[in-house]
């Protein structure tokens, strides 16, 4: 007779999710901790969106939409990507959630050994989805600026390389990359013959100074130069409907109608009444919740920078402070643990355990509080 575990195949094995367990583990046994682990904003829903949601149930809107999404949020989508990116942007679907557009992506496009290369630290999800895919994923040290090194990817592309994964505004990192850096992975996509998938979840949180003074986007993407990109983006950051299970995906028709197809035979359709409720909160400005969040940066920034090495993000609500020598991440994480404060070890995101994540996406008094602790151990 087999064992259960003879049931579980080599995908799921393969898939090792142990260092974020660890660290919900120990978060378990607090009492009200300093929670710098959430990955998703401090604020809720718009109230008028949740109206529409409300609304939207009540009238009806309760059953399957076309697998591609409902036809006036793609169409309003197409629309705004396409003046953003000054282009035709191709084909748009509405997916659940980012992570589904990115679980599609790859399964669209990623063959047994095909090779997909992306930043360390990187969004854990995307080791994981390209092993699942039967592919491999290849890492690029980025250490310590977080920069995109052209020269360093370039020196990663091999015959088998299909896919560049980008992520700007980051997590974990909050770098968000410039227009040169853009140009730069552009050219090595042109160069090798590669498909750009450019996640871009977080890209309402821009905290410079040009991004706030325009009431349109000026993050630099990848979609803008080259066609052969696939842009992801969703609400779940945005307008904090992380649980409502939002995202789209836009570029060319081929690649998109093979993600449809699949997400036909997959998530079938994204959440139903929620499509309409995003679509009227795409009028619904976030701007204050964006400007809260860059003070945040700049407070969690200068306190943290009395002590620890790190770099001042531009985008996302996260920052990635270097722990003092000596001591890996996860034993300083563990020790900021002891002391009532919940970070994330950088091994969760990265081949190195040196640096630590903080989700600034809290109120003043906890990061104030919260940064006091951890420069206290240092
Ligand atoms: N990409 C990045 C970089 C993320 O941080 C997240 C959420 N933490 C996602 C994708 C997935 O978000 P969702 O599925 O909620 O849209």
């Amino acid at each position: 007779m087999r064992s259960l575990t003879d049931f579980v195949s080599s995908r799921a094995l393969a898939v090792d999710a142990s260092g974020i367990r660890k660290v919900f583990d120990l978060a378990a046994k607090l009492k009200d901790p300093i929670n710098f682990s959430i990955g998703l904003p401090d604020f809720d829903v718009p109230e008028d969106a949740k109206k529409v949601a409300i609304d939207s149930i009540n009238a009806g809107n309760n059953r399957y939409t076309p697998t591609q999404g409902i036809e006036p949020l793609r169409a309003r989508l197409k629309a705004d990507l396409s003046t953003e990116m000054g282009r035709d942007i191709g084909d748009v679907f509405i997916t659940s959630g980012v992570s589904g557009g990115l679980l599609l992506a790859v399964l669209a496009t990623i063959n047994p050994g095909d090779e997909a290369i992306f930043l360390d630290p990187y969004f854990v999800m995307y080791k994981h989805l390209v092993t699942m895919a039967g592919g491999t994923s290849v890492t690029v040290d980025s250490y310590p600026d977080f920069r995109f090194h052209a020269d360093r990817v370039e020196k990663a592309i091999t015959p088998r390389t299909k896919l560049l994964m980008l992520n700007s505004p980051s997590n974990p990192t909050g770098i968000v990359m410039t227009q040169e850096e853009i140009d730069a992975a552009v050219a090595l996509a042109k160069k090798y013959d590669l498909l750009i998938v450019s996640d871009e979840i977080y890209e309402p949180f821009l905290y410079d100074a040009s991004a706030l003074s325009t009431q349109h986007s000026v993050l630099p993407s990848a979609a803008k130069a080259y066609d052969r990109t696939i842009i992801l983006r969703g609400f779940s950051k945005s307008h904090a409907m992380t649980g409502w299970r939002l995202g789209y995906a836009a570029g060319p028709a081929e690649i998109i109608g093979q993600m449809t197809k699949l997400q036909q035979y997959t998530f079938v359709c994204a959440p139903s009444p929620f499509q309409y409720a995003a679509l009227s909160a795409l009028d619904m400005s976030m701007a204050d919740h964006v400007a809260d969040y860059r003070r945040k940066r700049d407070m969690v920034y200068s306190l943290l920078s009395k002590k620890f090495r790190v770099n001042k993000p531009q985008g996302a609500f996260y920052i990635f402070p270097q722990v003092p020598d000596g001591q890996t991440a996860t034993e300083f994480v563990a020790k900021a643990i002891e002391h009532n404060v919940l970070v994330i070890p950088g091994n969760v995101f990265s081949n190195r355990d040196t640096h630590f994540r903080i989700s600034y996406a809290t109120t003043d008094e906890k990061i104030a509080k919260g940064c006091e602790i951890l420069n206290s151990l240092v």
